[in-house]
């Protein structure tokens, strides 16, 4: 458990400091929701060295994926390819070729599946294990490690800007979608997912939502708090929707997350035969997809 030195408070930062109710008390952490604009937030959450410590680590190689990370992110690579593959479908059907940056690429695979389309591809990683990766086994060329403010805008603007599983890390989102609008070019598409906790699967769920890990997601959105953060970032939205933001997965990870959602149903998922090699393409519906443009001027 994480000492108070290692929490910090944290505000809306839609409203500011305004009153927030208690969605969810994880001791030490809080899930709470602003009563203004029912952003939910995590408050108290990990301080900026504590969770950035977590990305730097063992994250895609957790010994404790269902609180943090994943069991082996790379091990997966067939199902990252297959699901980012599904992704790049209405993204190639708008634009067949182009540049794309990606900020926090994990082991590179959606910019991988990029390059092969004939796009020109760039991206940010906070894990060095994971950026060595898109470089040797991957061959991505313009890869860097480092935070999204390491990163020097080379090539700038691009056509298109992803954030798959990004914006609910990290502790300003505000201010990581400022710095990306600034390499967005006129006519370009910023594509975030993150998970909705308003969908029905989260409402259902309650407090035995996968999403919630207290660790590492600080944001939870919905289309509605994240229409409103992205255009206060000067952006527009132009797309939200649930299709095509599940994942392919194999079957063991189907195993490994019922523990935690329902647990009598785990011993019975392990016995099937049969199943153990399979993948699966899931789509709980409780992600989200949301296309941004930069805000026509008035
Ligand atoms: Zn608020």
């Amino acid at each position: 458990m994480p000492s108070t030195a290692q929490l910090e408070e944290a505000a809306c930062i839609l409203c500011g400091p305004a009153p927030a109710r208690m969605r969810i008390d994880a001791h030490p952490f809080r899930v709470v929701e602003c009563e203004g604009c029912t952003l939910v937030y995590l408050s108290p959450r990990l301080a900026p060295d504590s969770r950035e410590a977590i990305y730097t680590g063992d994250y895609f190689k957790s010994p404790i994926a269902r609180e943090r990370g994943y069991t082996d992110y790379v091990a997966d690579r067939d199902c990252y390819l297959e699901t980012f593959r599904r992704r790049a479908r209405p993204l190639l059907a708008w634009r067949p070729s182009g540049t794309v940056f990606e900020a926090g690429f994990a082991a590179g695979f959606f910019l991988r599946v990029m390059r092969d389309a004939g796009w020109r591809t760039y991206g940010v990683e906070l894990n060095p294990d994971m950026v060595a990766h898109a470089r040797n086994e991957l061959a991505l060329d313009d890869v860097t490690h480092g935070r999204i403010e390491d990163w020097d805008g080379r090539d700038a603007p691009y056509d298109l800007i992803t954030l798959w599983d990004v914006l609910e890390h990290v502790g300003d989102p505000g201010a990581l979608l400022a710095q990306v609008r600034e390499w967005l070019a006129p006519e370009g598409r910023l594509v975030i997912e993150t998970q909705d906790v308003s969908s029905p699967t989260a409402r259902l769920l309650g407090k035995r939502w996968h999403h919630y890990k207290h660790g590492e997601h600080l944001f939870h959105f919905s289309p509605r708090t994240l229409r409103v953060l992205l255009e206060r970032a000067g952006f527009e939205v132009i797309d939200v929707t649930r299709r095509g933001a599940g994942k392919v997965i194999p079957y063991r990870f189907l195993v490994e997350r019922s523990q935690r959602i329902f647990p009598p149903l785990t011993p019975v998922l392990a016995r099937v035969p049969g199943l153990d090699s399979k993948t699966f393409y899931v789509n709980p519906h409780d992600e989200m997809i949301v296309t941004a443009r930069l805000r026509r001027s008035r």
